[in-house]
């Protein structure tokens, strides 16, 4: 919190107050803010007798800062817009732009999402004309914190990483911490808790190499919260009472009622519903007391699933009804849905179907909204340029398949709203049988409003299985040519990689490795920019589904088929042998050449493919050596040399060897990629008639 957004400030001030802004902001992070408090105070008081504007506007900043971690956002904002006002005098864009962050924090604090992105956005806009690095990274962290809250996770995603790159760079633990923490959030939002799990615990462990015990203890009630999830709830237990401690500590109201929210659920889920509910019914009141929208629905959706669980039906109902209220006024999408889903299982706790029918139609509503505001793809394709930020932070985890994750919680997710759809339907038929034999019961009004609502339950199954369908699709596989995609790429290479390398890491000097090699071609189509422009974009799409056929025959069912990207594929062969490699190539190379492509009805046209390739592991006694993003490199450059050797063709490398050899004798391959011998192969007339693009 202090870390990023003071030093704008400080170097403006007089050199006493410098040390004296040190010494308040240490206080801070070690939680004394009584003494921070009496600092600022004494501070704001000499600058006023020296009638120093500027050290005047930088006690007011501490003094918000110091505010918002005790959670008096209104306080906070009194003084930071005292601050604003001095430096607004004074015309100082960068100080300007740093306070009204901090107001756009407050408000976001207090659920006031749209405020908040305001002020965000205004010192987004300054920090750029001011070509404030760090300070765009705050902003951005900041808007994608406000994003997520409002379950925008697919730009909140984008902004979140944005930030993670510029603050790792600049090493700005405390920052990278918290984006690392609320990424977590967006995982937990979506179900995929063991993921959030890695975030949560990565943002702990960098918060701990800080000094700050703010961001710790909200680390650590992060991972609380994520472990409450995965039912393991001692070392929930463990991780939220530290983080009470340290929240008592700062006299932090709001931040104590959301750990006590959770803590509350821990209990109940324990077995102890005395101790949770006395818990969750402290957090209501603490935001009630102070105000405190987001706590109050926190603690609200606990209280309707305590009570819930405790069959106290019509006391969670009163809760579950208020927290759809409030939070559909703020237009907080994903939390209106988990109060929808209460009041559904509430209802059929009840056995009144008919109500447990309207509120599941409700929910489906808002989570349609929430998907389209989402598309999964992007959402999918986001987390995983994420990781790569994560991996950066030089973090030992496995990297776990988040493509597949995503889409197998949203399918499991909706195979659960199939269900309870299914059985709300099969109750209502029952319900229309019995109504049959009890027509004198049942008037006509009510048979017609059931038999409606079974056809849009009906019609929203039928939406729902089109959802199901699409998202399984969109998710791994290229809808024109059915091929895999480049999710399903990310998640399936690192296992085969990690097997292949593990293999060859593990033989035993003199040990023969058969069929251990991955084979990876890239495939791209010639001149197929000629074929659209002659044929038409819909020949070229027909086009493309008979390459993949071509693709089909040549290749085995076990391979990775990859539809890489417009005309490019990329192959990789599983379990198989270098010796195999130039005679695949040639395989496919020759299939393309032969096969009549059909474009327009009767038109068919011949065509051709150039190919790059490289094998796994390239170097077979040292296979950790050349990772994947430099094995794609290669496999790029030698399809770029065979489409500047004349394109149909191949072009590749089979195996590397560490030996020692002298400079002039190394190739220009060789060269480029730091390797001192390495095997090509081409199906040109020999080695020397490849054209390499860059070579003198
Ligand atoms: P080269 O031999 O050097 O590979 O030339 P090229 O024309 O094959 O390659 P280039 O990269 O210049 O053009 C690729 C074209 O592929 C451009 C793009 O419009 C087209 N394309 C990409 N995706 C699709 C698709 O899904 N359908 C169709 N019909 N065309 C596509
Ligand atoms: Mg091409
Ligand atoms: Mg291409």
């Amino acid at each position: 919190m202090t870390e990023a957004k003071s030093d704008a400030i400080r170097v403006i001030t007089s050199a006493q107050t410098k040390e004296q802004l040190q010494s308040i902001v240490a206080y801070q992070d070690a939680g004394r803010l009584t003494q921070a408090e009496s600092l600022s105070l004494l501070l704001l008081e000499r600058a006023r007798t020296q009638q120093n504007d500027i050290d005047v506007a930088a006690a007011f900043h501490e003094i918000g800062h110091i505010s918002i971690l005790q959670n008096k956002y209104e306080l906070a904002r009194n003084a930071f817009n005292n601050a604003l006002e001095i430096f607004t005098r004074e015309g100082l864009l960068k100080p300007i732009a740093v306070i009204l962050a901090d107001i756009g924090t407050s408000y976001r604090y207090q659920s006031e999402y749209n405020k908040a992105l305001n002020f965000h956005y205004r010192a987004l806009s300054l920090f750029q004309s001011e070509e404030n690095r760090l300070g765009i990274a705050a902003q951005q962290l900041n808007i994608g914190i406000v994003l997520k809250e409002l379950g925008q996770f697919e730009p909140a995603l984008s902004y979140l990483k944005r930030a993670l790159t510029e603050l790792r760079q600049q090493n700005r633990l405390e920052s990278v911490s918290q984006a690392l923490s609320h990424i977590g959030g967006i995982y937990v939002d979506m179900g995929q808790y063991e993921a959030a799990l890695m975030y949560a615990k990565d943002a702990l462990a960098i918060s701990e190499e800080t000094q700050s015990r703010h961001r710790i203890a909200k680390n650590l009630s992060r991972l609380g919260d994520v472990y409450l999830r995965l039912n393991q709830y001692e070392l929930a237990k463990t991780h939220l009472e530290k983080a009470l401690v340290i929240f008592t500590e700062l006299e932090a109201p709001r931040d104590h009622g959301s750990v006590l929210t959770v803590l509350g659920q821990v209990e109940i889920a324990s077995g102890h519903s005395d101790v949770g509910l006395q818990y969750l019914n402290e957090a209501l009141a603490i935001a009630n007391t102070d105000h405190y929208p987001k706590l109050k629905t926190d603690a609200q959706l606990a209280l309707a699933r305590a009570f819930l669980s405790l069959q106290q039906n019509e006391t969670a109902l009163t809760h579950a009804l208020r927290g759809v209220e409030q939070t559909s006024q703020r237009h907080e999408l994903s939390l209106q849905a988990q109060f929808l889903q209460v009041i559904v299982d509430i209802y059929v706790a009840q056995q009144n179907y008919e109500k447990a029918f309207s509120t599941l139609i409700q929910k489906n509503q808002v989570v349609s909204k929430i998907m389209s505001e989402n598309s999964a793809m992007t959402v999918a394709q986001m987390q995983s340029e994420i990781e790569v930020e994560r991996q950066a932070q030089s973090i030992e985890m496995l990297r776990k398949n988040r493509a597949i994750e995503l889409a197998r919680a949203e399918q499991t997710n909706l195979r659960t709203t199939l269900a309870l759809g299914g059985l709300t339907a099969t109750l209502l038929f029952l319900f229309l049988l019995w109504g049959r034999y009890n027509t004198k019961r049942l008037n006509l009004n009510l048979q017609n409003e059931v038999r409606k609502r079974t056809q849009e339950l009906v019609q929203k199954n039928n939406e729902l299985e089109d959802a199901y369908t699409t998202l399984e699709q969109v998710s791994l596989r290229d809808r024109l040519t059915g091929l895999y995609n480049r999710h399903y790429l990310e998640a399936q290479l690192p296992g085969e990689i990690q097997r292949c390398q593990h293999t060859f890491a593990t033989a035993k000097p003199g040990e023969d490795i058969n069929d251990a090699d991955l084979l990876c071609f890239l495939l791209d189509i010639d001149n197929f920019k000629k074929i659209n422009d002659e044929h038409g974009h819909m020949a070229g799409d027909r086009f493309l589904v008979q390459f993949t056929e071509v693709i089909h025959e040549v290749f085995r069912q076990t391979d990775l088929l990859i539809r890489w990207g417009g005309e490019e594929f990329l192959v990789v062969c599983r379990q198989a042998n270098r010796a195999e490699m130039c005679m695949l190539a040639e395989r496919f190379r020759v299939a393309v050449s032969e096969r009549v492509f059909e474009v327009n009805q009767g038109k068919t046209i011949r065509a051709s493919c150039s190919i790059g390739f490289c094998t796994v592991p390239l170097f077979v006694h040292s296979p950790y050596r050349v990772n994947w993003k430099k094995t794609f490199l290669i496999m790029d450059y030698c399809l770029y040399a065979a489409k500047a050797s004349g394109k149909n063709c191949w072009v590749g490398a089979l195996s590397a060897k560490d030996e020692e050899v002298d400079e002039a004798s190394l190739s220009h391959f060789a060269k480029k990629f730091e390797f001192n011998s390495v095997t090509l192969a081409t199906s040109l007339n020999n080695l020397a008639s490849i054209n390499w693009p860059g070579e003198k």
